[in-house]
């Protein structure tokens, strides 16, 4: 589990948009527990059959075909789906950026919904276990670390945040001899206007926003620091997701529900990013990134409606 916490909206865009978000979960007034089974979030996304899951649930645990392992719907250690559930059922999803996974060792691998992210966007996403991790010291430029710390900045401040980051590591070189122009354009470019002459701003030309990867942490929060504190770390650009309520299943008791899942996380960030640096409508491109965890969330939601427990 991941627990990323986040700044709080001034002002809800996405009702300004005139549609309210429909994944969002239900407010909470009591504890997280009940209040997640009072509605039901997830169900408008755009997300392919789960038909398969349907079949394998009924049908059990079923073979890892890497390590044999006993497991439902994909092995978390293999990171790849169970025999029951073929590769070709499963939804492929393109993302914006790469995504690298950091895990801690300590984070039980069940419970972690890290691994969805790799089922569902494997040319995209690599997970790894802490402390063996990349080098970023070369790319820090292009990359950023979703994490709400002091000197988090929002999605929108991205393009900008990357270019003082570049200017830095070039020293005394101009910035007008590098290749960036697109960076610097893309920065002061106006939101896009709903004008009916056509969509100019999903062109290419603003869609460089310096961004090439994105990491996230998953873990639980102690551990979480111990992973952001490592100098390997240190010199990214930090982000700060805006406020969401979790649907995690295994929310804790204590904790505030704006502590997103991993696979949550990954999820909102894209969306803020489609919309608010890619400039383009968000139609449910990234929503199948919710495919498995969307059917666990109802699975246990019947099931603790059938033990009485609602
Ligand atoms: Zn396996």
């Amino acid at each position: 589990m991941s627990l990323y916490t986040s700044v709080v909206l001034k002002g809800d865009q996405d009702s300004q948009q005139g549609t309210k978000r429909k994944t969002e979960c239900p407010k909470s007034p009591d504890s997280p527990t009940t209040s997640m089974l009072q509605e039901t979030p997830l169900q408008n996304l755009h997300l392919a059959s789960q038909a398969v899951l349907e079949r394998a649930q009924k049908q059990g645990r079923s073979k890892c075909p890497k390590c044999n392992s006993s497991r439902m719907f994909y092995c978390y250690t293999c990171y790849v789906p169970v025999e029951t559930v073929p590769t070709s059922e499963i939804p492929v999803v393109k993302l914006p950026v790469k995504v690298d996974i950091i895990k801690h060792p300590n984070e039980t691998d069940g419970k972690s919904t890290a691994v969805h992210a790799k089922l569902l966007a494997p040319e995209d996403v690599t997970i790894y276990t802490y402390p063996c991790i990349p080098d970023y010291e070369e790319m820090k430029h292009e990359i950023a670390l979703i994490f709400p710390g002091p000197n988090s900045v929002s999605v929108n401040d991205i393009p900008l945040s990357l270019l003082n980051k570049l200017e830095k590591k070039v020293g005394c070189k101009r910035v007008n001899d590098l290749p960036v122009e697109p960076v610097l354009k893309h920065a002061k470019v106006e939101p896009a206007s709903d004008s009916d002459f056509g969509d100019l701003s999903s062109h290419s030309a603003i869609k460089n926003t310096g961004l090439k990867k994105i990491i996230f942490v998953d873990s639980t929060w102690n551990q979480t620091n111990k992973i952001i504190t490592d100098e390997r770390l240190q010199a990214l650009l930090q982000i700060e997701l805006k406020s969401r309520k979790t649907c995690f299943w295994r929310h804790q008791k204590g904790k505030p529900d704006t502590y997103l899942s991993t696979i949550e996380a990954i999820y909102y960030f894209l969306v803020d990013y489609h919309r608010e640096l890619l400039k383009e409508k968000y139609e449910g491109q990234y929503d199948n990134l919710l495919f498995f965890y969307s059917f666990m969330y109802q699975l246990i939601k019947n099931a603790r409606s059938s033990a009485g427990k609602e």
